[in-house]
Order: C-alpha cells, then sequence, then structure tokens
C-alpha cells in the first residue's frame, strides 16, 4: 500500500484525503494548526487517521508522497527535509489530475480568475455540459475526482498551486494578467512568480491552448523568450488578431474558429474593461469547446456579479455602493477605479503588500473626491494621496468608512471599496470586510 500525508487539512487537503482513501493508499492528515469541525468530521467519518497541532516528523518522513496544501512556504523546515530527503511533495490539483481523464481548463492570473472561473462556469453549464468548478469555490477539485461527477472541470489555479505540479497538463490554459503578489513567497523576484503562473504551461503540446492578455507586459515579455507548445489565443482591448479575441467598433470579437461570435460590450453583464477581458476569455473557452453563439451572448448578458468583486450593494440617495472588498492589490483597485464613471468617495486601505501607489494618481486626480483609509498603518496612502484629493479622513472600521463615506458624498456618486490591500489588520479576511461593509451600508 502507497503511503501519503497530507499536510494541511483545509478544502484542499481533506479532498486529497479522501481521493486518497479511495485509491487505497495509507493516508495521514497532519495540521500544525486546528482542524476545523466540518473538515474533522468528514475524516473521522470516513476513518482516515489525523493529528492536529503538530506535525510527527516520524511518520511524514515515512511517506512516499505529500501532498502540501498551498499555503505552506517551501522555506519551513519541514518541506526543507521532505525535500532533502526527495519524498515527492505535490499539490491537491497534480494529484487529483492523476486519477481523472476529464478535459480540463485551468485558469491562472494575478487577478480576474474567480470571476474568468465562475463566467466560464456558468456558459459552460447553461450549454448542457457537465461541468465541474473547483478552485476557491464550492468542492475541492480532489474530492469532485473522487465522486467521478464530471467529465470537465474548471480550474482556478493560485500560482502556489502551480508550484506543486509535475505532470498536469490542461486542455486549455488561461493566463488573465500578471502583476506583482505574493512576492514574499518567491524571494522577492517577480520573474519567479511569472515563471510560477507560466507552469499552467509546461506540459501542453501542440493540442492544446493558451488563452492569455496581449495587453499585459509580464505574459508578452516571457511568451518573447520563451516557447510553449499551446497553441496561442490572445485577447486585447487594442490589438487585433487573426485568431484570439479583440475589439471593433464596441464590439468585442471571438474568432477562435471559422465560425465567428460578436457581441456589444455594453451587452455584457460585467462591466469594466477589466471584465470585458475576462468575458474574452471565457469566451474563447467556451467557442473552443463548441458553445453555440445563442448561448454564449446570453450567458455573458445574464451572469450575476461575483460576491466582493465590484457587486453593486445599494443605491441611496443617489449614491451607488459598490464592494470590492476582493481588490486585494494595486491592479485590482485600478480596475475598479477605472470602472466607475461618476466622482468616487474611496475607501482604501488594509495590510500593505508593499504596494507601489502611483500607478493609481492619474486615476485618482481624475476621478475620486475624497478618500477614506481603513487600515492600521495608512501613511503610505496618505503619502501618496494627502496632495491630491480634497478630503482624506482615517477611520478603523467598516462602519465608520461607510458612516463618513454617506457624510461626504452627493448625488450622483459612487462610494467603492477597493482597499488595495489585505485585510487582516482589521478584518478576518476580504469576505469579511466584505460583508461588514455591506451591512454597514444597509444600515444608513
Ligand atoms: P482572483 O480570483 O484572481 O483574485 P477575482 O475574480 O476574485 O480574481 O477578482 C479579484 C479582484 O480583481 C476584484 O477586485 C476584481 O474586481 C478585480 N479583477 C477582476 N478581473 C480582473 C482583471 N482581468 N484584471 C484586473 N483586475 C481584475
Amino acid at each position: 500500500m502507497k503511503k501519503i500525508v497530507v499536510l494541511g487539512s483545509g478544502e484542499s487537503g481533506v479532498g486529497t484525503a479522501m481521493l486518497a482513501k479511495k485509491k487505497e493508499y495509507s493516508v495521514f492528515v497532519s495540521d500544525k494548526g486546528t482542524i476545523a469541525d466540518k473538515y474533522k468530521k468528514v475524516l473521522l467519518h470516513n476513518d482516515i487517521v489525523f493529528e492536529e497541532g503538530k506535525h510527527t516528523e516520524g511518520k511524514i518522513f515515512d511517506a512516499d508522497v505529500v501532498m502540501k496544501s498551498p499555503g505552506i512556504p517551501d522555506k519551513v523546515a519541514l518541506i526543507q527535509e521532505l525535500l532533502k530527503r526527495n519524498i515527492p511533495i505535490v499539490s491537491e490539483i497534480e494529484f487529483a489530475s492523476k486519477y481523472t481523464d476529464a478535459m480540463l481548463v485551468g485558469i491562472t492570473g494575478s487577478n480576474g480568475k474567480t470571476t474568468t472561473t465562475m463566467l466560464t462556469n456558468h456558459i459552460l453549464t447553461a450549454e448542457g455540459l457537465n461541468v465541474g468548478m473547483a478552485g476557491n469555490i464550492g468542492d475541492s477539485f480532489a474530492l469532485q475526482v473522487a465522486n467521478e461527477t464530471y467529465d470537465k472541470y474548471v480550474l482556478e489555479l493560485s500560482s502556489f498551486q502551480l508550484d506543486g505540479i509535475v505532470d498536469f497538463a490542461p486542455h486549455i490554459a488561461v493566463i488573465t494578467n500578471i502583476s506583482p503578489d505574493h512576492l514574499d513567497r518567491y524571494d522577492y523576484k517577480y520573474e519567479n512568480y511569472i515563471n510560477s503562473k507560466f507552469r499552467i504551461t509546461k506540459n501542453q503540446t501542440a493540442e492544446d491552448f493558451l488563452i492569455y492578455d496581449a495587453d499585459d507586459e509580464a505574459i508578452e515579455n516571457w511568451l518573447k523568450n520563451n516557447k510553449v507548445k499551446a497553441q496561442l489565443l490572445p485577447f486585447s482591448l487594442e490589438k487585433s488578431f487573426d485568431k484570439g479575441a479583440y475589439i471593433e467598433d464596441d464590439n468585442i470579437i471571438i474568432n477562435t474558429n471559422s465560425n465567428l461570435f460578436t457581441m456589444s460590450i455594453a451587452a455584457l453583464a460585467l462591466q469594466g474593461k477589466h471584465n470585458t477581458k475576462n468575458a474574452m476569455a471565457s469566451a474563447m473557452i467556451a467557442k473552443l469547446l463548441g458553445v453555440r453563439n445563442n448561448t454564449l451572448r446570453e450567458s455573458l448578458e445574464d451572469f450575476d456579479s461575483v460576491e466582493h468583486r465590484l457587486e453593486p450593494v445599494l443605491k441611496i440617495n443617489g449614491v451607488q455602493y459598490i464592494n470590492d472588498s476582493k481588490a486585494t492589490n494595486v491592479n485590482a483597485a485600478y480596475y475598479a477605479l477605472e470602472s466607475v464613471r461618476t466622482p468616487i468617495v474611496w475607501i482604501v486601505g488594509g495590510t500593505d503588500k508593499g504596494n507601489d501607489y502611483t500607478s493609481l494618481l492619474p486615476l485618482v486626480r481624475e476621478k475620486v473626491k475624497a478618500i477614506i483609509c481603513l487600515g492600521l498603518d495608512n501613511s503610505k496612502i496618505i503619502e501618496t494621496f494627502g496632495n491630491v484629493v480634497d478630503f482624506m479622513i482615517e477611520t478603523a472600521g467598516a462602519e465608520e468608512a461607510v458612516k463618513v463615506a454617506y457624510k461626504v458624498s452627493e448625488k450622483g456618486d459612487t462610494v467603492l471599496l477597493a482597499p488595495a490591500c489585505a485585510s487582516f489588520d482589521l478584518f478576518e479576511n476580504y469576505e469579511d470586510r466584505g460583508r461588514q461593509f455591506k451591512d454597514a451600508v444597509r444600515q444608513l
């Protein structure tokens, strides 16, 4: 019997444990923290041996293979020791993909993964395809593979998941865009992070496809200097292609094959330039998988926005409140500011990830009338924008921030929560921040 050790018992760890058990591995789950009750129940119910609050090295070093949760960095001593001992370490995606023949779509990038994954799933499901969705949403890929429900999967893939692949090969890969993020996990080298994203292409063949943002400098540069075997399908707001997706007269044009698809940008459910790009990527996937133009059009029209991603909350006294709590980096905040067409009261701040805000200056000058800081340490924001906007204030909670926003906004304005920062200084996570914001708005 082969022995697998699963390090970390969140959604992907527990899913892997379930799949491994089904495939007759001897399974041991080890979590240094506490295991959530719902996962503990699953492990107990399935007779899977586990420990929490520690890592028992004797048992871990006895493994034939280790699945490491994406949250555990390589530099921790335990992982270094496993590497030294040449014990293979894989990600959930790698492990699960070995046990399915399903057609795989893998979506990575710095921003837009969840939106593109959900939109793609929405379109493919509307066409009646038997498709599963995994990533940060719903059940893990491994668990779905264990249940053998689907013959196609749309997978949202973080760079950490991609770091742990060996043979994983999606038939269709998407890189939505690349901007600096998580550099603490990549020796503070941007190129390492970019390489990690491109690992999604490493096992692809000439039968496969890579869909990518051709307006993205990091992506274009990488492609100039490296070879991928997959067929390239670019999308762009500025250039056009023989094969790819582009804009013509305010329409998106998708010409992955002879059966052209065109649709007015104004008719897309998700507005904003970034979302036009997400729609282009999803539409190309759909066309490659034979979705009919009518289904595609209707699905792009009726997709509901995703919670915490430019999510309209309420309109009060002619002021629109928007929750973009998931804008946890500067690039996402850029697109949020870009997508709003009215004067903006901007709620920004949180845990800084080494942010450089200068790229936002032109947009802030043009659109932002007031800045409400919502973080413990707002010094960088104050330094960058203090002289640029007429009104700036520091607040220490969502409710206070929303109350101030209510006071300083006028009919026709938009109050936008797009923090450009992580949430951990004042909130549990970005969902908590978004919910507190929405609750406060509803109480106005
Ligand atoms: P991810 O899963 O990659 O974090 P999301 O779809 O959750 O991406 O979106 C994260 C944030 O980035 C949100 O604030 C969203 O409005 C913004 N965003 C979505 N798509 C894009 C894109 N293509 N480019 C830049 N920002 C985007």
